[in-house]
């Protein structure tokens, strides 16, 4: 009989109560009490969930007030010391808050630690930051308190803590750089005594499986990491539980051997993005090792092909008998709870989705079938799902033949517009601009009124007219005021704009929204990624109605302001049947449509944003290179129908160009604008050491801030930024839009901005 768990299940509640809980305590509007009452409830939800769906164990230690990784570190007393946290005490909430968000309740406040992307998810993780000589020390017991807890309820429990290599591999030195690995991995010793002291603590309170989160599994390991990897499972053989090593979002691939020779009781492996594994490790699985099957998608929300499932994993039952477990691929973190909340969304659509508590369900069908012992409810069920996936197949809300057809016709369409040079001294002479041209990245402040009017109409609270003349306004006044301060390429603001992805999603064919599919991105933050589920197609007109009005307002060119087909693809979930760049090329080809209609509209500048160009790289660097081909050749394909003479932009807000500097380039966008002002102009040594040809605006005015920033700074910034690079190619700007940021700085801000360009160019 193969069993069925998880690896883990969204924390955030189906009504974001985490989220809710967590915003009043930090505003001082509730307790500790209270807000630890919220996470029990929720826990004891969440595992009832679990149980109810047949899962053998309920998991605990998925569960977080910020983020597991930070739990992990606070459990095990990893406090940078300028927190001031004295050696060796118990670690309290308040300091756990300090770490991720710089300040708490209580305590004194602290530069917050650095969050960075949870492998290629869209979650952020609180970074570890590690001393050279750091202790490890149990100073938190919530884990053990929770297992208790979970006990309490009459459940079976399987904890889960991050694996030793995975924590360290995701963690950065206190005092030395991150590409020390050596000094890390000499940190074996220290963390091992603190990991036996942790599975002996569950094994006292009668844990039997405990699942340790290895994923950096699924990476390129120097070859000092995997003999590693040997020496630390060699060590935790004697453990007094059972350990499940679980490895997702990949292929173990290279590792495979490494993995298989691990002492450890089981393995998971994610059998949705890398099936192929199986075949693998199968023949020579040992008899006494659990293998647990990873087969239903954690990251993506439609329904499993069971069918399929049953087949494949059939004879793996027949070999390994009760050595099989059935489980989600990876965590269910990256998906919404609950699809029964949906109400609004189409029946059809809604048929074909799965979301947590649809996806435990799924799984546990699937054991049913496995273990030949479906019930008549269960059957039926299945009919349901078949139904449901037949009917995805050929649903005409799916298949647009107009849409194949263009696809099919865009290998022909060329993306290579004539050279830059050519094309710059043209735009240079039709836009007539001044050196050191500047300009915004798009969004102006997103007052609580301009939310209000959005939301008002949205819930038919006002006319049409009343909310379109209430846009208009708010645009003439933030032209107005570009054209007083002074701005060489001005923007309409965005101010129709609730989300640079979801607007053009609403717009487009082929896209769904849910009320409540919520995910958590970081902390209490949560987004609600749109549902992509079929072919995309521009029906109308997105922006040109906006964009032309404001450029009737001034003679300064308007910039037109979209989003890029990557960035809409890597923000939203998307098809699974078919590859991410056949959806990106749908995706490219509406966007081509809107920037052609933008240039006959008049327009000449277009800047297609494209901030979620990198995180979308694989997480082997084997597959970078196809991934960076066919995002470059889709921003090329969406950018490429018009004259030399209209100018193309980008905005990119991330700092790690190194690796990509080539596909930066091959993008051949005319302007690029990127977030340098934090990172005092550093960002510019991958253009230098590139030569990088086109046009480049490296932010000045970082914007996460409210401070107003200096002009000398900004001045000093630029000609740093000019000893690096030609001068005529720079560009002046902030890092990234202005929606988070209020009027009156952003106004001082600009005009600060405007007067340092003006100075760089006298300076000439
Ligand atoms: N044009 C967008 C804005 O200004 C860009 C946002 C982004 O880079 N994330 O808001
Ligand atoms: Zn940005």
């Amino acid at each position: 009989m193969a069993l069925t768990h998880n690896l883990g299940f969204p924390r955030i509640g189906v009504k974001r109560e985490l989220k809710k809980a967590l915003e009043a305590y930090w505003a001082g509007q509730s307790n500790e009490e209270e807000l630890v009452e919220t996470g029990k409830q929720l826990r004891e939800r969440h595992w009832a969930i679990q149980h109810a769906a047949g899962n053998a164990f309920v998991t605990v230690g998925d569960f977080a007030w910020y983020d597991h990784i930070l739990e992990w570190s606070t459990t095990l007393g990893v406090v940078p010391s300028r927190f001031n946290h004295p050696r060796n005490a118990p670690v309290d909430l308040d300091t756990l808050f300090r770490m991720a968000r710089g300040r708490a309740p209580s305590g004194d406040p602290a530069a917050a630690c650095e969050m960075t992307k949870w492998f290629d998810t869209n979650y952020h993780y609180i970074v570890p930051e590690l001393a050279a000589d750091q202790a490890f020390y149990l100073a938190r017991t919530c884990l053990f308190d929770q297992v208790s807890q979970a006990q309490a309820c009459g459940y079976q429990v399987k904890p889960v803590i991050p694996g030793i290599l995975t924590y360290l591999w995701l963690s950065k030195g206190e005092s030395f750089a991150n590409a020390e690995d050596e000094r890390k991995l000499a940190l074996i010793p220290q963390l091992l005594a603190a990991y036996k002291d942790v599975l002996a603590r569950f094994a006292q309170l009668g844990v039997q499986w405990v699942q340790v989160d290895e994923s950096a599994l699924v990476l390129d390991l120097p070859a000092a990491w995997q003999d590693a990897y040997r020496e630390v499972y060699a060590q935790l053989a004697q453990a007094p539980v059972n350990i499940l090593l679980a490895t997702y979002f990949g292929d173990v691939a290279d590792n495979t051997e490494l993995v298989s020779s691990l002492p450890v009781a089981g393995v998971h492996f994610d059998l949705v993005r890398a099936p192929k594994q199986l075949e693998k490790v199968l023949p020579s699985w040992p008899a006494d090792r659990v293998l647990s099957a990873g087969i239903i998608s954690g990251r993506e929300i439609w329904r499993t092909d069971l069918d399929h499932a049953a087949a494949v994993l059939g004879p793996v039952a027949e070999q390994l008998g009760e050595g099989l477990w059935l489980a989600p691929a990876s965590s269910l973190l990256h998906v919404p709870v609950d699809l029964s909340e949906e109400i609004q969304l189409d029946d059809e659509i809604k048929s074909w989705l799965s979301f947590a508590v649809q996806k435990l369900e799924e799984l546990n069908l699937l054991a049913a079938v496995l273990n030949g012992a479906v019930t008549d409810e269960q059957s039926a069920a299945l009919v349901r799902q078949r139904a449901a996936l037949a009917d995805r197949k050929v649903s005409r809300r799916i298949h647009n033949p107009a849409v194949t057809e263009r696809v099919n016709g865009a290998s022909s369409v060329s993306r290579d517009r004539t050279p830059f040079a050519e094309r710059i001294s043209k735009q240079r002479a039709a836009l007539g601009l001044p050196d050191f041209p500047t300009t915004t990245i798009g969004s102006f402040p997103q007052t609580p009124e301009i939310r209000k009017l959005r939301r008002d109409w949205k819930a038919g609270a006002i006319t049409d007219t009343n909310y379109e003349e209430a846009i208009r306004q708010e645009i003439r006044d933030v032209v107005k005021f570009q054209e007083e301060a002074g701005l060489d390429v001005l923007v309409h603001g965005e101010p129709e704009r609730n989300d640079m992805v979801e607007y053009f999603g609403e717009l487009l064919a082929g896209f769904a929204f849910t009320q409540n599919g919520w995910v958590q991105s970081y902390g209490s933050r949560c987004v609600k990624p749109p549902i992509i589920y079929g072919d995309v197609a521009r029906l109308i007109p997105m922006t040109v109605e906006w964009t032309a009005f404001a450029q009737s307002l001034t003679d300064k060119p308007m910039k037109g302001m979209l989003t890029g087909p990557v960035t809409v693809l890597q923000w939203s979930f998307v098809r699974d049947d078919q590859s991410r760049q056949a959806t990106c090329l749908q995706l490219a080809l509406a966007l081509r449509d809107e920037v052609v209609d933008l240039e006959k509209a008049g327009i000449r500048v277009i800047q297609i944003d494209e901030p979620a160009f990198r995180e979308g790289l694989p997480l082997r660097k084997a597959d970078w290179q196809a991934y960076l081909d066919w995002a470059v050749d889709c921003f090329k394909l969406s950018t490429s129908g018009v004259q030399d003479t209209t100018q193309i932009h980008t905005h990119m807000c991330y700092s790690e160009f190194n690796d990509i500097i080539e596909s930066i380039a091959a993008m051949d966008a005319d302007v690029i604008t990127i977030e340098t002002s934090r990172s005092n102009m550093e960002l510019l040594e991958a253009f230098e050491r590139f030569n990088y040809p086109n046009d480049i605006g490296p932010g000045v005015y970082d914007i996460h801030s409210p401070n107003v920033p200096d002009r000398e700074w900004m001045i000093q910034l630029m000609n740093k930024a000019a000893s690096r690079l030609n001068r005529k190619q720079l560009w002046v700007n902030p890092d990234c839009g202005l929606k988070t940021r209020q009027w009156p700085e952003t106004r001082s801000a600009l005009i600060e901005m405007v007067n340092a360009a003006q100075t760089l160019r006298s300076a000439a």
